[in-house]
């Protein structure tokens, strides 16, 4: 990354393209992270999307952000295609039924992944390992634990998926919903985005010592 992009001071910008979400992060010796969602019709798998080759990424993410007035342009033009970090589509698994059978029990991803849009799924993976730690503790059978734990995280972490998988669709709007998004995203923002809102999902506590609640202990059903 040459010296040409001030550093964002550890905050990542995120733009809404013409074509296509980008975003980045400049550190204070001007190094640039980034990362693009790259609409597409079909959804690639990793093999097809790395057989692209990054010759070929590169030139299709410049022609991408060519015209758009951000950081974009300038931060592609300095990538090498051995920079690239190539992955396959996006792809939200809404709900996985069955979380524990007998002795296994799914904890993070396996469990509930969720978009990178939210930016949740590390967080939400260590909230569930430490709340099956909690049932694990108290709870006197693997069987009597791992329900527990799914009644504590299935409707939070569902909710976290969800709500990635709206961001994620979001990013790809067509150019009528980008207008129409472009003039009312300074509004939504403000009533949004404020912290309280937000708290139910970045501002979540577990009481590690306290003993498993006993409405998580009882089956509701
Ligand atoms: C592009 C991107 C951006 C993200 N951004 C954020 C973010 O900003 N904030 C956030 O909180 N989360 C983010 N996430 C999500 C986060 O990375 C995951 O939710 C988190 O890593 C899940 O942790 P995990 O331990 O469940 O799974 P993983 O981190 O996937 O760990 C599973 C491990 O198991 C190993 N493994 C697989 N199969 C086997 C096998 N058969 N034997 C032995 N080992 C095996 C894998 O190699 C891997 O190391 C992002 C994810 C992506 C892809």
């Amino acid at each position: 990354m040459g010296p040409k992009l001030a550093s964002t001071n550890g905050s990542m910008n995120m733009s809404y393209g013409k074509r296509a979400f980008f975003a980045y992060g400049v550190d204070q010796q001007g190094q640039a992270g980034w990362f693009a969602n790259v609409p597409s019709k079909k959804p690639l798998t990793v093999g097809q999307a790395r057989a692209i080759g990054g010759d070929e990424w590169l030139r299709i993410l410049r022609e991408l952000y060519a015209q758009d007035r951000t950081a974009a342009p300038e931060i592609l033009r300095h990538v090498r295609p051995a920079d690239l970090v190539i992955v396959g589509a996006l792809e939200d698994l809404p709900t996985v039924p069955t979380w524990s059978r007998g002795a296994m029990v799914l904890v993070g991803d396996s469990a509930h992944a969720t978009s990178p849009s939210s930016g949740q799924g590390a967080s939400i993976a260590v909230e569930s390992a430490i709340q099956l730690a909690r049932c694990l503790r108290d709870l006197p059978t693997a069987e009597a634990a791992f329900g527990a734990y799914e009644r504590l995280r299935r409707a939070r972490v569902e909710r976290i998926i969800a709500g990635g998988a709206r961001t994620s669709s979001e990013k790809a709007a067509g150019p009528v919903a980008r207008v129409f998004r472009d003039l009312t995203m300074p509004t939504v923002m403000k009533l949004m985005a404020k912290p309280e809102r937000m708290a139910w999902q970045v501002d979540y506590r577990i009481d590690f010592d306290a003993p498993v609640d006993e409405s998580a202990i009882l089956p509701t059903r």
